[in-house]
């Protein structure tokens, strides 16, 4: 089976796509380290996939970790596979909430972000139903014990325990199977580059474990394994001074927040600590950012990302020197951040991007998607013994 011949396929089609929502460049700033970080990662004709869970608003963890990286893999010529994970949502979200209308306004964002969905395949999870059925065949080959080591399901799992609206017990066999469930999303697509923030490192290790053991145990070469997440990729620490922004963890400062939001979640950051010295003369923040206390990192890692180099080393400078300047430096965070943020905003609420124009895209770009999904899928089922499906629905 050739894995190559589809992505050849798609890339012909999206030439063709008629349907075209014109987006035009809005970001202001460019970011030199990270943007370093894409470049590496992608070729030409490679496939990109990334998703993102409905579980809440889209925060500067999410846009930095991912959604920068698909603005830019958007511009070359990788076939670019983004989806919302709406089934793996479901893993955390323990009462009823209506997954769909945040997938609708997730999208909205994705768009006011910059995404193009006449360039990139942006699509939902469920459309892909035949990613379950891949999921359920790759926990056929997967160790328990693999999953049960996995950090993100013991963060979550503990997270679960902890939440007083959980009722009974809080651990499923969705959770537990969570990268088994996301390997397939991967593999499903025959993905060569999976642009992630940091905390998902270890699900796309796992992604090319499981397709590894796959086509070892069925002597075939049914899955194509992606390429590890390089060290580099990035994890924003909470606004709480926790390790990582996360949506369901409360601690986030997000796309859509307007001035008067971003204010107050900036002067909220706890920074008690008196500047100490750094046991570096190094002005790189990505050096630097790490080596400062919790709290004082999220601000300088903010300030990085959203303002001019010269801004955050005049910061740096203070911090060296010592004295007052946190109340001046939270200040100067929040402007940038709400000057990042206007565009995203405004473009939210052009009345253009409604939800006709997301469903509309979100059903073209499932049967884009499908045929190469299907391939997959069937070459799995081929390669377990089981042979390709008679009827197909
Ligand atoms: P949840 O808390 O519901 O798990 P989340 O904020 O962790 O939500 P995800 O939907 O799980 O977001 O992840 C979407 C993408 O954003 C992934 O690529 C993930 O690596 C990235 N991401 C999430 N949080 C961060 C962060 N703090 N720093 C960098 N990247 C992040
Ligand atoms: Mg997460």
């Amino acid at each position: 089976m050739s894995g190559k011949m589809p992505n050849l396929l798609f890339c012909l089609w999206n030439q063709f796509v008629v349907f075209r929502y014109s987006c035009g460049p809005f970001i202001s700033h460019s970011f030199p380290s990270i943007s370093k970080v894409v470049l590496s990662m992608s070729a030409s004709n490679e496939v990109i996939l990334s998703g993102i869970r409905p579980t809440g608003r889209l925060h500067y963890g999410n846009y930095f970790g991912a959604i920068h990286h698909f603005l830019k893999l958007q511009e070359g010529d990788a076939t670019c596979f983004y989806f919302i994970a709406d089934y793996h949502a479901l893993t955390t979200i323990t009462e009823r909430k209506d997954i769909y209308r945040q997938t609708l306004d997730m999208l909205r964002t994705y768009v006011a972000c910059g995404l193009d969905p006449a360039r990139s395949v942006v699509y939902r999870q469920s459309d892909l139903p035949c990613t379950a059925e891949l999921s359920l065949l790759l926990g056929m080959i997967t160790n328990i014990g693999h999953l049960e080591r996995g950090t993100t399901y013991k963060d979550k799992f503990g997270k679960l325990q902890d939440d007083p609206r959980t009722t009974g017990n809080p651990l499923s066999y969705g959770l537990l199977g969570y990268p088994v469930l996301m390997a397939a999303d991967i593999l499903i697509v025959k993905a060569d580059v999976v642009p992630v923030g940091d905390d998902q490192r270890q699900h796309v290790e796992m992604a090319c474990d499981i397709a590894e053991k796959f086509n070892h145990r069925f002597g075939c070469e049914a899955l194509h394994r992606p390429k590890a997440v390089g060290r580099e990729a990035l994890r924003l620490p909470g606004l709480d001074g926790s390790a990582k922004m996360g949506k369901s963890d409360n601690n986030t400062l997000d796309l859509l927040d307007d001035p008067k939001t971003v204010l107050k979640k900036i002067k909220s950051v706890v920074t008690s600590t008196e500047p100490l010295p750094l046991d570096t003369d190094s002005k790189d923040p990505e050096v630097v950012v790490p080596k400062l206390p919790g709290g004082l990192n999220v601000l300088y890692q903010l300030l990085h990302l959203t303002a001019p180099d010269e801004v955050f080393q005049d910061f740096l400078e203070q911090y060296r020197t010592g004295g007052k300047f946190y109340g001046n430096l939270k200040k100067t965070v929040a402007e940038h951040v709400s000057k990042f943020n206007e565009p995203i905003i405004e473009r939210f609420n052009d009345p253009a991007i409604n939800d006709d124009f997301i469903e509309d895209f979100l059903r073209d770009n499932a049967k884009k998607v499908t045929p190469v999904a299907l391939d997959t899928v069937e070459g799995c089922r081929e390669a377990m013994g089981i042979g390709r499906s008679l009827y197909r629905a």
